[in-house]
């Protein structure tokens, strides 16, 4: 009888392209209609996607906050914690090069870039970015409460970590309070479940409303541009990541991709690694075997600050805008591009567009025009979604690498098909 029903992932995928269809029936039937407008796309639609999306963010400081505790009171030795930090930071900046000379390399060969765009420029308003004294001394929360209402991550992170540490240092009482949060995790963690349920109708919304009101026209003069963007965010999902779990763990790829096809949906409609975060904790602990100890340290860490889709997209579209105003990048501007990227990916937030905001930076550093920004922001929506998917695909990557190095991963879950599945 469980396999009659339908899974949560095809459901998912139903209401993945029911919405694209349902979006694009109303589009054509009613064209320009205000009626459509008001009560469907920024009414029903509109209600329905935000819900969802809400009650996914509404998890994850808790989440996080509880699941990190837990993670880090078993962890008594802080030698061990500052070496699964270290190894962390290691792997994640380790793929994010990867990631972004793949894109400088390709979007140099490919030349998506053409000087007669350049009249179409806008003007964009680029935003200071954060100096890194800012962003180290941010680290730090002033006052813990307000990081969590803030969804401050690092610094909630840090914090949860040097809480969780006390607990492993008080003896009895301690244990206590960490038996308390470890129910805390399982209520936590029960409500994700429950919340994903509602995935496929609120994946219908997101996806009907975008197929309502994306405008195709800004498409045409950037489409090389865009499947550079595209084709190197999925070489780098399905190529680069499982090589590098064979690589450095041995395990089976295709085991890992198909595990992952939840929490790259829920990323894909969401655009947002912060709003994933629920699903990806979910997925690396109950269907990849990942101990609660790695996994509630590294996964909001990458969702905060590993970005290898992100990377991508500045990568090419520094190179791609450099090409449309005919400025020739050296070697030491492309080694500038790679440092630049590599941090603006870092500070880039984990929520939607915000990728598009910290190019201005990279772009000012090699002293190319921030205006180069408006000629591909009218396709940055649909690639926001893709590079999503690719954020925390790395982050799950790292997680699982990472668990099996440390002694921390469950193989047998792991190679278990059927485990941790949530049947509709
Ligand atoms: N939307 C991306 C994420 O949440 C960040 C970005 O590139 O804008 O991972």
């Amino acid at each position: 009888t469980q396999a009659k029903k339908l899974g949560l992932t095809s459901k998912i995928l139903i209401g993945m392209g029911g919405g694209i269809l349902f979006g694009l029936l109303l589009r054509n039937l009613f064209p320009e209609s205000t009626f459509i407008d008001e009560y469907i796309t920024q009414g029903f639609l509109h209600v329905i996607g935000t819900i969802f999306v809400s009650g996914l963010k509404m998890l994850v400081v808790p989440l996080v906050f509880i699941s990190l505790v837990c993670g880090t009171c078993s962890l008594s030795d802080p030698s061990k914690l500052g070496r699964l930090g270290g190894k962390t930071i290691a792997f994640y900046l380790f793929t994010t090069a990867i990631a972004l000379s793949m894109a400088i390399l390709i979007a140099i060969m490919i030349h998506p870039g053409n000087a007669s765009l350049v009249s179409e420029g806008l003007s964009f308003n680029a935003k200071e970015a954060p100096s890194l004294a800012e962003v180290i001394i941010n680290i730090v929360p002033t006052n813990p409460l307000q990081a969590m209402s803030e969804g401050n991550m690092l610094q909630i992170i840090l914090f949860a970590v040097i809480f969780g540490f006390a607990i492993s240092h008080i003896g009895e009482r301690g244990k206590r309070v960490a038996a308390l949060f470890n129910d805390l995790n399982e209520v936590i963690m029960r409500v994700v479940t429950l919340i994903m349920q509602l995935a496929p109708y609120g994946v219908f919304a997101l996806m009907a409303k975008l197929a309502l009101t994306l405008g195709l026209e800004t498409f045409g003069s950037v489409l090389k541009y865009f499947f550079v963007v595209l084709g190197v965010l999925l070489l780098h999902g399905f190529l680069v990541y499982p090589s590098l779990l064979k690589v450095f763990s041995g395990l089976n790829p295709f085991t890992f991709i198909r595990k992952m096809r939840d929490v790259q949906l829920f990323a894909f409609s969401t655009a947002s690694s912060n709003a994933t975060l629920p699903v990806t904790i979910e997925t690396a602990e109950h269907r990849l075997g990942v101990d609660n100890k790695i996994a509630s340290f590294t996964l909001p860490l990458g969702a905060t600050i590993n970005m290898d889709g992100t990377a991508i997209m500045q990568g090419v579209a520094t190179v791609f805008i450099a090409q449309v105003y005919g400025v020739d990048l050296t070697i030491t501007d492309y080694a500038m591009v790679v440092v630049t990227a590599t941090l603006a990916s870092i500070g880039t937030a984990g929520v939607p567009g915000v990728g598009l905001i910290m190019l201005a930076m990279v772009l000012n550093q090699v002293g190319l025009p921030v205006e180069g920004i408006s000629l591909i922001i009218g396709v940055d929506r649909l690639l926001d979604m893709v590079r999503t998917a690719v954020n925390v695909t790395g982050d799950t990557v790292a997680t699982v690498v990472i668990a099996k190095s440390e002694g921390g991963l469950n193989e047998e879950i792991f190679n278990d098909t059927q485990a941790g599945k949530t049947a509709g």
